[in-house]
């Protein structure tokens, strides 16, 4: 087996940094050195890799993609290949990607379809969590054996989107009982769709089509309301691990914060566009351009307090994980089937290679930590869903490994840095202080010197465990 030395570089992990040498073999972490201690015990390498001065931190690992997701009479525009490729290229070696049952689809047949959509295409690991579109007996008894069986230990519900995913809330207290017993963790997509889709119509029937009001028919208020029924749901169900996903509003933030303090096993992420981006400044762009930031939850306006307070939740662990709910549209044929009916553009933003660059912009602007970083970008996400070998570099680990140049700086954009299957980037003329230096999947090089190195089909599906998090 292929030995590495990662050396002289800072070594970060979700509790501090050291200087050392990282010694890989084969696929796993085999030790740390400090400075000096390689060379005098005469450990020796196939090959070195020189950190020196830059960051070496754990793989991302983001636990929110769709990749060729089908939504909206289009899919999403990544396939599992194009997807896994621009993580790589972004620092990320695992995703955990969203098998979907539709309402009256089976849940089995779901998961297989996704697991044929994926196996021998990426270029990293990847792990799915089950999207439950429909709940009755069928598919809760499917709940269970997908934990006992499939490495699938995390269900999706949707308190948006009626007669596509949509669980009323008798749906989602029985789904939320099933988790609680097998130790499962429930995701919810928290906006209340039937009031939304009032607000649609109404809006449509006034004429109002242009992208940006697909955010004013989607109220904070209304990501407040069913973050606080989701909680108040799984209190009823015994306290089951509930993590609310793509928050976006300070009201559902405060929900979130008042369950924990009351000690309820409630969890939430946020995503770069909702920390970056604004209803003003991006979705209200003339014309037809905001359509490009059309995502569910919505951006926010930036004259409230979202953004300030996503970034306090992040720095307080409100908020413990940054995913991306990577879900790439292009606007030719795509995000173009929504002209004159915003209702009609296919939800979603493409962002999977960017949010270890946005999120170490972050740290540069003091809005969090280095540690903070690699907690909320890698650590938590494997702890929070059960990816044991993943999320820290220590003996034993996957070798998944990030080498981050702190002195170099990153232009994203279409004709800069752009790998995801996109005609645009939402996040066009973004400059980061700091740039992907080298990317390691178990041990193997993926990217390095600005090139992909990597090949497709050598990520392997990771069955994953109960939550850490908790146990
Ligand atoms: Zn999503």
């Amino acid at each position: 087996m292929a030995r590495t030395l990662i050396s002289g570089g800072t070594v970060v992990s979700a509790t501090g940094r050291t200087t050392g040498d990282v010694l890989i073999d084969g696929e796993t972490v085999a030790a740390i050195f400090a400075p000096g201690q390689a060379e005098s015990l005469g450990v020796t390498a196939d090959r070195v890799i020189d950190a020196t001065g830059k960051y070496v931190v754990p793989g991302g690992i983001d636990v929110h993609t769709h990749m060729e997701l089908p939504f909206g009479g289009t899919n999403a525009s990544d396939t599992f290949e194009t997807g896994t490729i621009a993580a790589a290229w972004g620092g990320v070696t695992t995703i955990v990607d969203f098998a979907v049952q539709k309402t009256g689809e089976n849940v089995h047949e779901s998961l297989a379809a996704w697991h044929e959509k994926a196996a021998g295409n990426c270029a990293i690991d990847y792990g799915f969590h089950q999207i439950i579109g429909g709940v009755d007996e069928d598919s809760l008894k499917a709940m269970t054996y997908l934990v006992d069986n499939e490495g699938v230990t995390s269900f999706k519900l949707f308190m948006a989107y009626p007669g596509v995913f949509y669980a009323d809330d008798g749906q989602i207290l029985r789904a939320m009982q099933n988790a609680s017993e097998t130790g499962a963790m429930i995701m919810m997509h928290a906006e209340n769709g039937i009031a939304i889709d009032v607000l649609v119509a109404q809006a449509l029937a006034r004429g109002e089509t242009d992208p940006y009001f697909h955010s004013l028919t989607r109220p904070a208020e209304l990501e407040g309301e069913a973050t606080h029924r989701a909680i108040q749901l799984a209190k009823v169900a015994g306290n089951v691990p509930l993590y609310i996903v793509h928050m976006s509003a300070s009201e559902a933030l405060e929900e979130v914060a008042a369950a924990q303090h009351a000690g309820m096993n409630v969890f939430a992420e946020t995503c770069p566009q909702y920390l970056y981006l604004s209803l003003e400044d991006q979705l209200m762009q003339p014309g037809f351009e905001g359509a490009k930031w059309v995502c569910s939850t919505p951006l926010r306006t930036k004259h409230a307090h979202h953004h300030r307070d996503l970034w306090k939740g992040l720095r307080m662990n409100e908020l413990a994980v940054v995913s991306t709910d990577h879900c790439p549209f292009c606007m030719k044929d795509q995000k173009e089937l929504g002209l004159g009916n915003f209702s009609a553009i296919p939800n979603g933003i493409g962002g999977v290679e960017h949010r270890m660059e946005l999120l170490y912009q972050g740290v540069v602007n003091g809005e969090i930590t280095l540690e903070r970083w690699v907690e909320t970008c890698s650590t938590t996400p494997a702890r929070m869903f059960g990816l044991d070998r993943k999320g820290a570099i220590a003996p034993g680990m996957d070798a998944d490994i990030l080498v981050w140049d702190p002195t170099k700086r990153t232009k994203i954009g279409v004709n800069d840095k752009h790998h995801m299957n996109m005609d645009h980037s939402a996040y066009e003329g973004f400059e980061i202080d700091g740039k992907v230096d080298t990317v390691l999947s178990r041990g193997t090089v993926v990217v390095e010197n600005d090139t992909f190195t990597g090949s497709v089909g050598h990520g392997r599906y990771v069955k994953r465990g109960l939550s850490t998090y908790l146990h």
